[in-house]
């Protein structure tokens, strides 16, 4: 019986994570920051970032301070509280940087190759007995643990697919890979209930369950802007309001990043074979322009006037 099978009956003690006290996370970019906020604040834990970029440290941190005293002035956290979290909170410019950790989740940018190389150093320097989870969003976590040095155990590579904003989003969605155990897979759920996370967990296949279901979606919005079926605004207001869906696709495409929606198309289309999944030009367009959503200033909307 595989893993995924044998783990739908199986009760998680949070024991299981007890000895993680150190989390490090690999690139704060909008995920990584967001996982490491909720893993300082909710789960208590010490935070270590690696990231070579400093603006995007610079950024982050930035977040970090602007969600916090927002928290503050609603009375949900005190001034004390946000230094006691501040001060688990350090950082590191590279994966060889990493001191004594107990969980790595690697949360870099959604490139297949990239991906692998941080697995393949991150294996070549830790104890072979720490897992390290990866925040892909649709690559097989088969694939990236493959690159871990020959040194390392598979059975602790995992997928743990948090949701963005990760402060807000309750679920984090858990992929074993065929190699991964079902003690990797134990500790990961329970890591996540630490954090005050509902888990799934699902099979390793192209953009798991969420994406599978939410880029082909997206996909299609892109296409019918491109098709001049109705204005960005009226897509997105047809879905906000006649689905209940809380945003729009193209405001909710912005808000994840085009670079990571196309990323995610290219994993469906070529991973399945299926032209269903052929990315929309237009979005490939935006993404050559550098026109990335929120994170850029611009996407379908212009977010530098406000
Ligand atoms: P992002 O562009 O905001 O951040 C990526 C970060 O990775 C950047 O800070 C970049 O400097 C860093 N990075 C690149 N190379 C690195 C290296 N060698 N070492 C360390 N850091 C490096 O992207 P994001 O939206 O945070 O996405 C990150 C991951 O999370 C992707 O795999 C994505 O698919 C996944 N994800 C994204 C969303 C979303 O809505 N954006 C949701 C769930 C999962």
């Amino acid at each position: 019986m595989s893993v995924f099978k044998r783990f739908m009956s199986t009760n998680i003690s949070p024991e299981v994570c007890g000895y993680i006290k150190k989390l490090s996370v690999v690139g704060a970019g909008q995920m990584g920051i967001g996982i490491g906020l909720v893993a300082a604040r909710v789960a208590k834990l010490d935070v270590e970032f690696v990231e070579p970029n400093e603006q995007q440290i610079e950024r982050g941190f930035g977040l970090i301070d602007k969600l916090l005293e927002k928290d503050i002035s609603r009375g949900r956290c005190t001034e004390q509280e946000m230094q006691a979290i501040k001060s688990r909170i350090s950082t590191v410019s590279s994966v060889e940087d990493i001191k004594a950790t107990d969980f790595v989740i690697e949360a870099v940018t959604e490139n297949v190759d990239l991906k692998k190389k941080i697995f393949s150093r991150l294996s070549a320097h830790l104890p072979k007995d720490t897992i390290i989870a990866t925040n892909t969003s649709s690559i097989s976590v088969t694939k990236i643990a493959s690159a871990v040095q020959p040194t390392m155990d598979p059975s602790k590579v995992i997928g743990m697919h948090f949701m963005n904003p990760v402060p807000v989003m309750k679920l984090v969605e858990i992929i074993p890979g065929l190699q991964t155990s079902e003690n990797t897979l134990a500790v990961t759920v329970a890591l996540a209930q630490k954090m005050n996370k509902v888990t799934t967990v699902s099979k390793d296949a192209p953009g798991f369950v969420a994406n599978r279901l939410l880029m082909p979606y997206i996909n299609e919005a892109v296409i019918a802007l491109d098709e001049g079926i109705a204005s960005r605004e009226d897509i997105d207001t047809t879905m906000k309001l006649g689905m209940n869906m809380p945003m729009g696709p193209l405001t909710l495409a912005d808000f994840i990043g085009l670079d990571t929606c196309l990323a995610i198309m290219e994993v469906l289309h070529k991973e399945l074979g299926d032209s269903k999944y052929r990315p929309a030009v237009l979005l490939r367009n935006y993404v050559e322009a550098g026109w990335l959503g929120k994170k850029s200033g611009r996407g379908f909307y212009d977010y530098n006037s406000q």
